[in-house]
């Protein structure tokens, strides 16, 4: 993408700025990336700069001279950020204490797999250093290339910055304070909070809070925790968590450890936060929405628990009379025209079909009554359903939630 930077530079920073460009493109060379920029100087302006004047510094005050002037150079970059074609960024590698995170890409579907990455490793230089991140890159072909910091540059070009990296400079500056300030906090600690907030305020994602233009939960988790602004310890005080919200983290804790994170990434990195025995402040948002993923999983299996189970109907060659409504209608096409197989649930929640030579414009979600001949039984899918022959539709249901309307006469428009 076409970049164009319009800088006004002091006279000073000129020269410094043209070596950096220089040295970017030599380095594309190099490296055979594709990009580089170009600079033009523009015009000169000498702003006069009045001083000891409380008003307005720079502004002409009677026939005062100025005290100086300030000359800067307009200097105009053009060009593309270097980098290597095809490329595009999957995600983010994270290493705390052993535990590899992982933070990928909006819209990424796919899987990570633990075995074919390496602790602090960039296959593009070939060094293994100590890394905090190092980042995973995708070309159109699938092929995946995990690099440092440095090199990722190469790939995906100078202005390289996922979403939750810009602003970054505080997590830098945490770093740079380098071990010296050490903060964890066990996965209980961090769930009872987490079960804490989640039921005052519920759960509010990154992307949600960006839009909303509200805090994310994961930062007021975090500042519960850790923070020691009189802000934060007045929101511990109002959300210190109960017995029962500590005893929510237990049974997430346990349901994070153990459950199925197949095809997940999120669901993978719940799982190995859940294992360790220190979360650092940067991780705590991800474990601790697990309290959340884990209402909207219990809520899940609670719904799956009260749907009926299907049983087989009758037995075969019976004659059944029963109330339906009608799941779905599959038309196929076979040597004799095209058929249609209708499945239907009755009001027990049995599911049956019935494929018919004719089709009578049955649709999803309409409920009849219907007389047929039991054909047979078979298990599909795991459900019990039973398969019948020469159906009946007989008066339809009435439909208490619709009453007829007459239909209104077209009017001439
Ligand atoms: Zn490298």
């Amino acid at each position: 993408m076409e970049d164009i930077r319009i800088w006004h530079l002091d006279e000073a920073d000129v020269a410094p700025a043209v070596a950096k460009l220089h040295k970017i493109n030599a380095r594309a060379v190099a490296h055979g990336l594709a990009g580089g920029y170009s600079y033009r100087l523009g015009d000169v302006t000498r702003q006069p700069v009045y001083l000891d004047d409380p008003i307005d510094p720079t502004g002409i005050v009677g026939d005062r001279k100025p005290d100086y002037f300030k000359v800067t150079q307009e200097f105009i970059v053009e060009g593309e950020p270097p980098k290597l074609n095809g490329w595009s960024f999957l995600a983010t590698l994270t290493w705390d204490a052993g535990t590899l995170v992982t933070r990928t890409a909006s819209g990424f579907t796919g899987t990570i797999e633990p075995g074919t990455i390496k602790a602090e490793y960039c296959d593009h230089c070939k060094t293994e250093r100590q890394r905090n991140d190092t980042y995973l890159v995708e070309s159109g072909d699938g092929t995946r290339r995990q690099v440092g910091s440095t090199c990722v540059k190469d790939f995906m070009g100078h202005q390289f910055s996922p979403r939750w990296m810009t602003g970054s400079d505080l997590d830098d500056m945490e770093r740079s304070f380098g071990g010296r300030v050490t903060e964890v906090a066990s996965p209980e600690t961090v769930l009872a909070w987490a079960a804490s907030l989640t039921s005052t305020t519920g759960w509010v994602s990154r992307d949600k809070a960006e839009i909303e233009r509200r805090d994310p939960s994961s930062s007021i988790l975090r500042d519960l925790i850790f923070g020691t602004s009189p802000r934060a310890r007045e929101a511990r005080r109002a959300l210190q968590p109960t017995d029962a919200h500590k005893a929510e983290a237990a049974t997430v804790l346990g349901w994070a450890r153990n459950l199925d994170a197949t095809g997940s990434e999120y669901l993978a990195n719940v799982q190995r936060l859940g294992q360790v025995e220190d979360v650092s402040p940067r991780n705590v948002g991800i474990i601790g929405s697990a309290v959340a993923a884990h209402h909207r999983e219990a809520a899940r299996a609670q719904e799956r628990a009260a749907a009926p189970v299907s049983r087989y109907v009758g037995a075969v060659k019976d004659k059944i009379e029963l109330d339906v409504t009608i799941k779905s209608d599959t038309a196929i096409d076979g040597d004799y025209g095209v058929s249609h197989l209708y499945r239907m649930v009755s009001t027990e929640g049995n599911v049956l079909t019935w494929f018919s030579s004719r089709n009578l414009n049955l649709e999803s979600g309409q409920q009849l009554r219907i007389r047929g001949t039991v054909k047979g039984h078979e298990l599909y899918h795991d459900v019990e359903q039973t398969k019948l022959t020469r159906c009946k539709v007989l008066e339809p249901q009435a439909e208490a939630s619709a009453p007829s309307v007459p239909v209104p006469e077209r009017e001439a428009c």
